[in-house]
C-alpha cells in the first residue's frame, strides 16, 4: 500500500475541486474568463483565509438530555479576496450533537483553506460540493466557509443574503430556550423570559418522563395560557416513554416536540408520531439534505429542525427546506450556542424561506459577552433581519485583536 503525504492528499482534493465543474483546470479558467467577458465584471479571487479559535464564556452550564455545554469553543474564519471584500464565518462545534471538537475543526479548517485559495468565491455550489467530504466529520467548519462565501457574494451583489436568496421576510419571531433543571427552576426562567418579551418558550426535557411532564406543567402555569410552548427531548426517551409523556402533556398545548427518541431510529420516531397528540419535529435525525429525504419518505415527522452547524451552512439548509416543503413538511431553524456571527447567517436562511415557520435562534443569549457588531437585532422576541449587503455582521475589531490567528 502506498502512503500519500497530507500535502499530496490535499493536492488531490484541489484537483477534484477544479474538476467539479467538469472543466478541468485550464477549462475552468477559460470558462471564468468567458464569464468575465460576458459582462459579469472582473473575476474575484480568494487570496487568503484567516482562522481563529474563538472561545466564548457562557453565563452558566446549559444542560440538555445528552450532555452539558460549558462554553462555546468556536472557530472564526475570515475569507479575503483580491477585491478587498472579506467574508466572515463561524463554526460552533457541539460535541454531544455532532461529535466535533474545536481541535478537529481547526484541522479541517486548515485543510479547507488550502482548497479555497485562488478560487472564485461566487462559485458557492462548487465549493459546497468540494467540501462535502468534510460534512461527515466537521459540518460546522463547512458551515463557516459556506456562510463566508455567501457574505462575499452578497457584498458583491449589494444585497443582504436573504434577499440574494429571493426572500423578503424582514422580521420573524424566535423562541427562548430553558435549560434542563428542576421544574420550579425552569418555570422561574420561563417567567423571566416572558417578562423580557419572548412569546414562545422552548422547554428542554428528555429525562425521567414523569418529571418531564411536571416541567411542562410548571412552565405552562408560569407563562400563562397565551404563550407558545415547544419542547425538546434531545433523543432522551425510549419510544414507550415518549408516547407516555406526550400523551400526558396534551393538556398543556405543546406546539411540537423535538427529537423524542434516539437520532438513528426513524421507525421509532414514526411510531411516536403515530401515537403522539403533540406534533413531532426531527432534529438530530436530520443533518444533511439526504437525511431530510429519508425522513419525509418514512413519514417520520411533522417538522424538521434545520441547523447550519449540522447541514454545513446556508446552501444545504435551503436544500433541506426545499425537500421538506415538497413533502408539505414545514421547518424550523435552530442553533447550537454560536455567537451572533453564525446566528446572523441562520437568520438570513429563515428570512429567505416561507417554508421555515419557526426559529430557535437564541444561542448568544447564554454568552457572557457579545463581541459582535451589527448583525440581527432582537426586540420582544422578534428578530429584525439586517439589510446591509452580505451577512451584515462582523466581530468587534478590538475583540478580533485578542484572538490568535493560526
Ligand atoms: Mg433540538
Amino acid at each position: 500500500m502506498t502512503m500519500i503525504s497530507r500535502k499530496d492528499f490535499l493536492k488531490t482534493l484541489a484537483l477534484g475541486f477544479a474538476g467539479a465543474g467538469a472543466l478541468g483546470r485550464r477549462g475552468l479558467a477559460a470558462g471564468l474568463d468567458q464569464a468575465a467577458a460576458g459582462g459579469l465584471g472582473r473575476r474575484v479571487k480568494i487570496t487568503g483565509v484567516d482562522i481563529y479559535p474563538m472561545d466564548l464564556a457562557i453565563k452558566e452550564p446549559f444542560r440538555i438530555a445528552i450532555g452539558t455545554i460549558t462554553a462555546a469553543n468556536d472557530i472564526l474564519v475570515r475569507v479575503r479576496t483580491d477585491a478587498g471584500i472579506i467574508g466572515i464565518g463561524e463554526a460552533c462545534p457541539a460535541p454531544p450533537i455532532t461529535g466535533e471538537t474545536q481541535a478537529g475543526c481547526l484541522a479541517a479548517a486548515r485543510d479547507i483553506r488550502t482548497l479555497l485559495i485562488g478560487r472564485d468565491p461566487t462559485a458557492v455550489e462548487s465549493a459546497v460540493r468540494a467540501f462535502a467530504m468534510f460534512l461527515h466529520t466537521a459540518p460546522s467548519v463547512v458551515a463557516a466557509y459556506d456562510m463566508a462565501l455567501y457574505d462575499i457574494v452578497g457584498q458583491m451583489a449589494g444585497l443582504p443574503v436573504f434577499r440574494l436568496l429571493g426572500g423578503d421576510k424582514a422580521s420573524f419571531e424566535t423562541d427562548r430556550t430553558v435549560s434542563l433543571a428542576a421544574p420550579e427552576a425552569m418555570a422561574a426562567k420561563a417567567r423571566a423570559f416572558r417578562a423580557r418579551g419572548f412569546r414562545t418558550i422552548k422547554v428542554k426535557v428528555g429525562q425521567d418522563p414523569a418529571t418531564d411532564v411536571d416541567r411542562v406543567a410548571a412552565v405552562r402555569e408560569a407563562v400563562g395560557p397565551e404563550a407558545g410552548i415547544r419542547i425538546d427531548a434531545n433523543q432522551g426517551w425510549s419510544v414507550p416513554q415518549a408516547v407516555w409523556a406526550l400523551q400526558r402533556m396534551e393538556p398543556f398545548r405543546i406546539q411540537f416536540a423535538e427529537q423524542p427518541v434516539v437520532a438513528w431510529d426513524l421507525a421509532g420516531l414514526k411510531a411516536v408520531k403515530d401515537r403522539s397528540p403533540v406534533p413531532i419535529m426531527a432534529d438530530e435525525a436530520c443533518f444533511r439534505p439526504e437525511d431530510a429525504l429519508k425522513l419525509v419518505q418514512a413519514e417520520a415527522c411533522h417538522y424538521i429542525n434545520i441547523k447550519l452547524m449540522k447541514a454545513g451552512g446556508i446552501f444545504n439548509s435551503v436544500r433541506i427546506s426545499h425537500i421538506a416543503e415538497s413533502a408539505n413538511v414545514a421547518c424550523m431553524v435552530g442553533c447550537m450556542n454560536e455567537s451572533r456571527v453564525a446566528l446572523t447567517a441562520a437568520v438570513h436562511v429563515v428570512a429567505s424561506q416561507r417554508n421555515i415557520l419557526f426559529a430557535d435562534l437564541d444561542g448568544n443569549e447564554e454568552h457572557l459577552a457579545d463581541p459582535v457588531v451589527d448583525g440581527f437585532t432582537i426586540r420582544d422576541g422578534e428578530i429584525i433581519v439586517p439589510e446591509k449587503p452580505g451577512l451584515g455582521v462582523d466581530v468587534d475589531p478590538a475583540f478580533l485583536k485578542t484572538l490568535k490567528k493560526i
